[in-house]
């Protein structure tokens, strides 16, 4: 058995993003590649932010990729007393201390700090308060918080695995709150707390927290608990380089679930954010096991391109199977108006064939269904463009009709049959085929691209190709073309 045992510890207060998806899959990756455990803590100690719905949307987003947890979820909420034990220990041992600053007071500090240009850093004034003065403030009930006593001097030196020896000074972190005025216990604090108590040898987390790392290994040492291993994995930057936000586009795992991503595509986007496999781009989830390191993991900020991973997208819609994509596709048919679920027999077998007809030329489930729907209804309309090159030809109308005629007497209705209908036809009228093959489409679908014109034929049937033809020929015949 393996002690390597690493958590993803996300914080309830929003769905489920991109970038906390990737340090839950590297998590995972590096438990699974080394026979570790992958655990879910939850932070909810934040009770302002923290919602239990946004916890239900980090579970199901975290399912749906797939990225199943062997320990956990673990609530910090419902660990609170191991945080009062060890906060009682720190004060006990005098290597933290109550502070009973009020925000005026920290207010005032802080607007000096700014005023001279500096970093805030909490003066320590409450390190040495005498105890008389202790007593009245008890008394007076005034709220307290709990610190930790940092030293001023030296420097904290993190080691993380894909940085190395990272430097802070001492002087240039506080002492800072492990115990807030409502009892409940700092990020860093419970953090700190928690990697002990579950037994955590690698915290995989992003780089935005390497900030906080010297406070929670001083915060750790301390406490006289052994460090874990750091790894902090790069940024994930805008292409503009910027900070990502909501204005680039869809951040969130669900976002991408309802645009009709498939959750193989996002791990293997994702994987990709700061991490070098090799040369091959695409990668499934057993080859992303099979190949895990920490040492391939990148210094440098990763670049989000969600161009990228809808062209991810298109490729497993092209390479999953027909039955599962079919299976995937069938709700955005249905929120699409096309069909209604659940499906069976003939009418999940003509979903599969539609699936299979269209799904080469689309990216998402969503476009898969709006490409589709021709499949399941009549055009409303044709493309514009489509119109002036193929309806408004002289005799368009009259070819159609004719063409409705041949099909309409095929026997059988094939795709061999009806594509030398068209030959015969267009050979007898001394035309190429183009002529009668371009209006057809548009007549058949209302577009001017699509699959094969006589794999629509067969999928629509005798019936409805000649109905459409003859429908698109009265339009025609109609506005006097
Ligand atoms: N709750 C923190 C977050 O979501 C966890 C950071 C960590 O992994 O320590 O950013």
């Amino acid at each position: 058995m393996s002690d390597i045992r690493v958590r993803f510890a996300p914080s309830p207060t929003g769905e489920l993003h991109v970038g906390s998806a990737r340090t839950a899959l590297f998590n995972f990756l590096f438990a699974r590649a080394c026979g570790g455990k992958f655990i879910l803590r939850v932070d909810d100690t934040d009770q302002e932010r923290s919602r239990p719905e946004y916890v239900d949307a980090l579970f199901n987003s975290l399912h749906w990729l797939g990225l199943e947890w062997d320990e956990g979820p673990y609530y910090q909420s419902q660990r609170l007393p191991e945080y009062g034990r060890e906060a009682a220990r720190l004060l006990a041992e005098k290597k933290a201390y109550h502070c009973y600053c009020t925000p005026d007071e920290l207010a005032a500090g802080r607007a000096e700090a700014r005023k001279a240009g500096k970093p805030y850093l909490y003066p320590g004034r409450c390190r040495t308060l005498p105890p008389e003065e202790e007593r009245a403030f008890q008394a007076e009930g005034r709220p307290q918080v709990v610190r930790l006593l940092t030293p001023d001097q030296g420097e904290t030196v993190v080691v993380d695995e894909i940085r190395g020896e990272v430097r802070f000074d001492n002087s240039t972190l506080d002492d800072f709150i492990i115990v807030k005025s409502n009892g409940l216990p700092t990020y860093n604090f419970a953090s700190v707390v928690d990697d002990e108590q579950m037994r955590i040898s690698h915290v995989i987390r992003a780089e935005e927290h390497l900030s906080n790392t010297p406070r929670q290994q001083l915060c750790a040492l301390l406490l006289g608990y052994r460090l874990p291993r750091y790894v902090h994995v790069p940024m994930i930057l805008a292409p503009d380089r910027s900070k990502l936000s909501k204005r680039h586009g869809a951040t969130a795992v669900e976002e991408f679930r309802v645009q009709g991503y498939l959750p193989e595509a996002i791990l293997n986007y994702i994987a990709l954010l700061g991490w070098s496999p090799g040369e091959e781009e695409i990668i499934d989830l057993a080859e992303m096991i099979r190949t895990f390191s920490l040492d391939r993991i990148n210094k440098t900020a990763a670049v989000y391109d969600v161009a990228k991973l809808t062209w991810m997208n298109g490729h497993y819609l092209r390479e999953a199977s027909l039955e599962r994509i079919a299976g995937l596709a069938a709700p955005f048919f249905e929120a699409a108006g096309l069909l209604r679920a659940p499906l069976a027999g003939a009418d999940l077998s003509y979903l599969e064939r539609v699936v299979e007809a269209v799904r080469d030329r689309v990216k998402t489930l969503a476009e898969l269904a709006e490409a589709s729907a021709y499949f399941y209804r009549a055009p409303e309309s044709y493309d514009e463009k489509g119109e002036q090159k193929h309806f408004q030809k002289e005799g368009a109308a009259g070819l159609l009709r004719l063409a409705a005629e041949r099909l309409r007497g095929l026997n059988p209705f094939s795709l061999e049959s009806a594509e030398s209908a068209y030959r015969a036809l267009s050979e007898e009228l001394g035309i190429p085929a183009a002529r009668l093959i371009h209006p057809t489409r548009l007549a058949l679908s209302g577009r001017t691209m699509g699959p094969g014109l006589f794999e629509i034929m067969v999928l629509l049937g005798r019936e409805k190709t000649v109905r459409r033809l003859e429908e698109a020929a009265r339009y025609i015949e109609g506005k006097g073309w």
